[in-house]
């Protein structure tokens, strides 16, 4: 099994630990060799054990850390680590749009609220749908240019929906997935009961030497990518894969949690961005990232559609959105529409910010909404985190196990509202910091 490199949890499980946590990251502080000493002995614990164990680090990891404005490009954040508030412009949301605070979207909100009321209280197939959902599905399969599309409660479940209602049997059905995939496509994986495999992150030889082995033994193939990789930003050559699955017979997936609303010049996603519209079979997306909203998708022909909302779990048995959520994800949906300034913002954000890098050494080229910038094995992540912060900047870090032992990466998300002067200041700081640091 290969191991997850690609998840922004935080959270390890099966795939993600293992021989990496004993080579220990070298520049890690002494609390953080501790934490990951812990986590990747934590399964063979006794109950009490793990309790106590994880408890010790629990507080230092500052992972209760909370918002006291609304999430913004910039935000007031307390931290019960460090037990002090600050004002910081933030790099580390996935806000890319900068549409969770956007006075349109919080308009239709409002109004589902005096039209609706504030919940449903039902799953979807037993009455928990509204025309709001269903107006949401169709403006959904309209931007991924399929038939229709079906909303979840988020989009870890829909991959668990996608993967538990497609694959269904050992003996039928056989996906194969990239070595990065997100942690809920592996859990999804497992959950199907289908034999599996993984590539080579990116490895289109690799993809292509599974599909032949697997073509042609009387199961079901189906591919599962991610648009844009949540952990490096880098993008999946889907200009290749799709021929190659058409090639093969084989049916592709394509989670679009980082790829929708940032890839393409309309923010439709990786399909624009390739030119491929049309050739992708199945298209995952979330609503809690560049829509800023929360929710998840799935967009594929009606048949395909039906067959998920009949047999994912995930999606038959949990309640739906409530009216609420869906006027966001309705409201953001227009605002993508009518402001496409703000995709061309992202875009020219990314560009000027790896310029820049660029100019001080640090060579990261990105198509992506998120820069991801190796940590100098010299230098102590959590230090180079908090010296951010000290100076009224959040960055993410990506440590093990998101990422391997000794591959941290600082991961920053662009926002389309951030400024000229946030980005001059992110890269002033990283010269400091990571570069004379
Ligand atoms: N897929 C990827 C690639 C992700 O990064 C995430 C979010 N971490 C998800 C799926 C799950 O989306 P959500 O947060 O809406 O559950």
């Amino acid at each position: 099994m290969a191991t997850n490199k690609n998840d922004d949890s935080g959270l390890p499980d099966d795939d993600r630990r293992g021989g990496d946590a004993q080579r220990r990251q070298p520049t890690a502080s002494p609390e953080f060799k501790k934490y990951i000493d812990l986590m990747s002995r934590e399964r063979k614990m006794g109950f009490d054990e793990r309790v106590a164990a994880v408890s010790e680090v629990f507080g230092w990891l500052d992972r209760l850390r909370y918002l006291t404005s609304p999430s913004d490009r910039e935000v007031t954040i307390y931290s019960p680590r460090f037990d002090k508030t600050v004002k910081a412009v933030t790099f580390s949301s996935n806000n890319y749009l900068g549409l969770a605070n956007h006075p349109h979207i919080a308009e239709r909100a409002r109004k589902a609220i005096d039209d609706w009321g504030t919940g449903l209280a039902i799953t979807p197939l037993l009455g928990g749908r509204t025309r709001l959902h269903v107006e949401a599905e169709q403006r959904i399969a309209a931007l991924k240019g399929t038939e229709d599309a079906v909303l979840f409660s988020s989009g870890f479940a829909a991959n668990l929906g996608i993967m538990t209602s497609l694959a269904r049997g050992r003996d039928k059905d056989f996906i194969i997935a990239d070595q990065n995939s997100h942690t809920s496509v592996q859990d999804g994986l497992r959950m199907s009961g289908a034999a599996h495999a993984f590539f080579a992150h990116n490895d289109v030889d690799d993809l292509a030497s599974l599909l032949a082995e697997h073509r042609g033994r009387g199961k079901n193939v189906y591919v599962a990518v991610e648009g844009v990789y949540s952990m490096r930003g880098d993008l999946a050559p889907l200009d290749v894969i799709a021929p190659l699955c058409k090639q093969h017979g084989a049916i592709l997936v394509i989670d679009e949690a980082h790829s929708s609303g940032v890839l393409g010049r309309r923010g439709h996603g990786a399909a624009e961005h390739f030119g491929i519209e049309g050739q992708i079979d199945l298209t995952m997306g979330t609503c809690s990232k560049a829509l800023g909203a929360v929710g998840g998708f799935v967009a594929a022909t009606k048949p395909i559609i039906d067959l998920i909302r009949s047999l994912s779990t995930s999606y038959v048995f949990s309640a739906s959105l409530t009216p609420l959520q869906v006027a966001c994800i309705l409201g953001a949906l227009d605002v993508l529409e009518k402001e496409p300034e703000r995709v061309a913002a992202l875009h020219r954000n990314v560009s000027q910010c790896v310029a820049q890098l660029k100019d001080i050494g640090i060579d990261v080229p990105t198509s992506s909404g998120i820069i991801s910038v190796p940590v100098p094995k010299h230098l102590d992540v959590d230090q180079i985190r908090k010296s951010f912060f000290d100076r009224g900047l959040i960055i993410g870090v990506a440590t093990w196990p998101a990422v391997g032992v000794g591959e941290e990466l600082l991961r920053i998300s662009m926002m389309a509202t951030h400024t000229d002067d946030d980005v001059r200041a992110l890269v002033r700081v990283m010269d400091e910091v990571v570069v004379h640091g």
